[in-house]
Parts: C-alpha cells; sequence; structure tokens
C-alpha cells in the first residue's frame, strides 16, 4: 500500500478498532483525535465504574494507541476545532466514530423539572465525564424512579443500590465516592413500559442485581405473566428464558430486609413526571400490547412517589458540521461504512460505530463493525487521491494558531500515572481525574519514574 495518511475522529471502542485494522495494513499512519483530553471513550467514560473486567479492554485499546504508527491527539474537537474540510486537506481519508453524545427525549410533561434527569447524565457524573459539573448530582431522594429496561437502566440502578464502600475500590472520583457515602436513597423501582419478554437488558447484567449486599431485588409475579405470542418469543430466544428465569426466581424471594429496595417492574409506560418545583413522582399508565404487537394504554393510571426520576431511554447521535445525516434514523447515511451524501459517496469519508449504526449492541460488536469500514477504506484507497499536505505536523501548527493544545500520547501517559497515584492513596487501581482543567494542567506535566505504576 502506498503511504495512506488517516484521521480517526473519536477514541472509544470503534475509532480505536478501526485504528487497529489500519495498522495491519504498511503504509498506512493514522492520527486518532479525540475532543476529551482522556482516549477510550465509552470504555472510560460509560462501562460502570464497577465492572472492571469490561473495563480492561482499555488494555487492548492501548496497545493499538501504542503502534508507532499511531498518535493520539486528545483534546481536539472536530467541527470546533478543526473543520471536517481543513482535515479532508491534510487527510487521504477520514474516519468518524463519534457515537452517539446525548440522550432520547421521552417526550411527556415535566421531563425538565429539578430531580429529572437522563441516566447520560447521571453515567457521566458518576464515571468522571469532564463536561459533567461536579455538583450536578447530590442524592438527596428517597426514592428514585429509573425509566426504561436497557443494560444503562441495570448500571444506574446498581450503583443507585450499592454503599460508597462497596464502589471505593472502584475508579470513581473522590467526589462522586462522597455523594454515595451521604446517599439518602431507599428505594430504586426500575420501569419498563412493555413486559419482561420486550426487555433490552442482558442476563448477566440482570443478575448482578440480585447480588447486590445492600438491597433487596423486588419483582411482582403478575408482571411475569406471558401471553402467548411472549410466551413464543421467550422459547425462542435464550436470553429471554434466561432473563425470565432469573426474574421469576426473584418474584418469589422473601426480601432479606436489606437496607434499600430494588424494585423491577414492567407494562407501566410514562405519561408525566409530576412535580411543580420538583420531582415528586412518575405518573405512568398500564400498558399492553395489541394483537399486532403495538403498545397501548389501559386507561388505568399509576403513580410512583419518587424525588428523582432517571430517564435511561437510550442514547441518541448529533449531526456532525459537514457530513449527511438520517434524522429519522439518527445515524449518518453510508453503505459499508462509506458515508453517503445525496449526490453519492463523500470520497475518502468513513464512520464506524454508533454514529454508523446506532447505540446499540456491546463493545465488541464494534470490531466487526469497524473491520467493515475499514475494508470498504483500503478497497478504496488505491483510488483515493492523494492530499498535497503531508507534513504530519500540520494539523499540530493549524491548532496551535488557533490556541489548541493537543494531547499527545506522553500527555495521557502523565494523566494516567496521576490517576493512579490517586489509587495508590484510596487503596485501589485509580481515581479518575475529572475536572478537565486538572486533566490539561496533568497532561502538561512530564511522567517521572516513579508517579504511579503502569500493569503490563
Ligand atoms: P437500550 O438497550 O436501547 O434500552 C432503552 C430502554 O428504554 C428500553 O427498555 C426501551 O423500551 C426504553 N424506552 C425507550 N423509549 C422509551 C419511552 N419513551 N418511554 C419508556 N421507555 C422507553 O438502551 P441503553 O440501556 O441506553 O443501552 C444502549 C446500548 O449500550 C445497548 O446496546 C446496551 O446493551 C449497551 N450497554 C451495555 C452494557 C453492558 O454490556 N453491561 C452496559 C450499558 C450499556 P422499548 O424497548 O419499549 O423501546
Amino acid at each position: 500500500m502506498p503511504d495512506l495518511r488517516v484521521a480517526v475522529v473519536g477514541s472509544g471502542p470503534a475509532g480505536v478498532y478501526a485504528a487497529g485494522a489500519l495498522t495491519r495494513t504498511d503504509g498506512v499512519t493514522v492520527d486518532v483525535l479525540d475532543r476529551l483530553p482522556a482516549p477510550y471513550g465509552l470504555v472510560r467514560y460509560g462501562v460502570a465504574p464497577d465492572h472492571v473486567k469490561m473495563k480492561s479492554v482499555d488494555v487492548a485499546l492501548r496497545k493499538v494507541l501504542e503502534q508507532p504508527s499511531v498518535r493520539f491527539l486528545g483534546n481536539v474537537e472536530v467541527g470546533t476545532d478543526v473543520t471536517l474540510d481543513e482535515l479532508r486537506r491534510r487527510y487521504d481519508a477520514v474516519v468518524f466514530a463519534t457515537g452517539a453524545a446525548v440522550d432520547r427525549r421521552l417526550g411527556v410533561p415535566g421531563e425538565d423539572l429539578a430531580g429529572s434527569f437522563s441516566a447520560t447524565d447521571f453515567v457521566a457524573w458518576y464515571s468522571g465525564h469532564p463536561d459533567a459539573d461536579l455538583d450536578r448530582f447530590t442524592l438527596g431522594a428517597r426514592r428514585v424512579v429509573v425509566i426504561g429496561v436497557g443494560n444503562v437502566a441495570v448500571d444506574v440502578a446498581r450503583v443507585l443500590s450499592k454503599t460508597a464502600a462497596e464502589l471505593s475500590p472502584t475508579d470513581v472520583p473522590g467526589h462522586v465516592l462522597d455523594v454515595l457515602d451521604a446517599s439518602t436513597v431507599e428505594e430504586v423501582t426500575v420501569v419498563g413500559r412493555r413486559g419482561p419478554a420486550q426487555a433490552k437488558f442482558t442476563t448477566k447484567e440482570l443478575r448482578e442485581l440480585g447480588e447486590l449486599a445492600n438491597a433487596d431485588v423486588l419483582v411482582d409475579p403478575a408482571d411475569l405473566e406471558l401471553s402467548d405470542a411472549d410466551l413464543g418469543a421467550v422459547e425462542a430466544d435464550r436470553t429471554l428464558r434466561a432473563n425470565l428465569e432469573v426474574l421469576r426466581e426473584w418474584s418469589t424471594r422473601e426480601p432479606a430486609g436489606r437496607p434499600r429496595r430494588l424494585w423491577l417492574r414492567f407494562w407501566l409506560r410514562p405519561v408525566e413526571v409530576l412535580g411543580v418545583d420538583a420531582v415528586t413522582g412518575l405518573r405512568t399508565e398500564r400498558s399492553r400490547l395489541d394483537a399486532s404487537g403495538r403498545l397501548v394504554g389501559t386507561g388505568e393510571t399509576v403513580d410512583l412517589p419518587a424525588e428523582m426520576v432517571l430517564r435511561s431511554v437510550g442514547y441518541r447521535t448529533l449531526p456532525l458540521p459537514g457530513l449527511p445525516f438520517d434524522e429519522r434514523a439518527g445515524v449518518v447515511p453510508h453503505a459499508s461504512g462509506r458515508v453517503l451524501t445525496e449526490a453519492g459517496p463523500l470520497t475518502g469519508v468513513y464512520v464506524a460505530g454508533w454514529i454508523k449504526r446506532g447505540p446499540t449492541g456491546v463493545i465488541g460488536t464494534n470490531k466487526s463493525d469497524a473491520a467493515q469500514t475499514i475494508a470498504a477504506l483500503l478497497a478504496d484507497a488505491p483510488a483515493l487521491p492523494r492530499v498535497p499536505e503531508r507534513d504530519p505536523d500540520a494539523l499540530p501548527a493549524l491548532l496551535a494558531a488557533r490556541g489548541v493544545r493537543p494531547v499527545e500520547w506522553t500527555g495521557w501517559e502523565a494523566i494516567d500515572a496521576a490517576e493512579r497515584e490517586l489509587g495508590v492513596a484510596r487503596g485501589c487501581d485509580r481515581v479518575k481525574i475529572a475536572d478537565r482543567a486538572t486533566l490539561l494542567e496533568t497532561a502538561a506535566r512530564p511522567v517521572t519514574a516513579d508517579s504511579g505504576t503502569r500493569p503490563s
């Protein structure tokens, strides 16, 4: 392969897997850009802190970013610090893997009342995301309702049900631990608008709720009665069958008198977040599926009292400047990863990950997804026009002229070392630095021999 310069935008799993697939071809150099000073996207800022094994995928991602043909440029926002056109003048190909950054709206009255938050916000806060205000959450509520029955709902319900002591061995920032320590939450209710046979969570994640030391998990057996259609669906699907088994077992368990209660409820669709100045509950309507499988209300209202509501109804992608966008599907139109405009393919521009297929699947799904995109890119490569500007310093120079200081790999290593050092003080592997200014200051400090230790 003749010399090919590629920019990958986004250093989450999809972006790094794309970079990794590119490095398997000689002659390809890759700059991985990220708007945050730290790499790994949702592995760092989405995977729950107590999912240590899942988080350890960062070891594989790091190996890609440490390859000599790959350069990490954090703290660079495409669309703000540099435009797509400017990238296209400096790279032969650009791959967008920017994910789905914001929450889907619920579309009911009261959604924006004080005390009603998106789960995305809560996850960002407990993950120490630099965009999340440190004091966004106080957890002074006694009852919390979580809307949605996907894996994010399960994550936030589990974090709300755990004690600070249980989360202290993880990487959660200190201010999060303080708030969890002072939490007054006694009851968490996770609410599905459809039934257990339609729930999106996976069995392993569901099971963890039954292993909580500090909370009893409760299920009403009436919620688990299945229609003939649901019975058929459950019989045919291993995950659904296993989910139902777990839920049935819980529905027969006597509560053990643990300090918190975690309810899983189904067939309640949100109608209104109740409250005047602040949340006092969630009004729902009992629901069912009609003969054609459409969700319909029964007219019966069920109010769930709560001082906090977390809307966990999925992520959505925002349009990116210079890229076409399919509003309805919430993705960039593409063919095998090649970005498509109404006039045809946008030469040399590709997508991978959630911006390509929507916010679904597990981390590993991004590997095959990125592989498809990179196969298309490499097939196109011989015919892609090579840009005249081939100096690797051209982009950093343009950014410097704009006062933007990218965080390169050595900068990330300094952050990594500082976080590990904080971990030593708390007796855990790492404590995250949440604040953007501190991240940038830390990135600018050289790593010394005794600052933190890194795993092999
Ligand atoms: P999700 O799996 O799409 O679940 C969204 C949930 O919100 C569904 O139960 C959906 O119900 C419900 N919902 C949507 N609109 C609603 C409305 N207007 N009113 C009430 N409920 C509504 O999304 P997610 O939980 O955000 O997860 C995103 C992706 O990340 C998934 O692929 C997930 O598996 C993955 N993830 C994985 C892990 C893990 O592996 N541990 C952890 C976190 C996230 P309907 O089905 O009725 O629409």
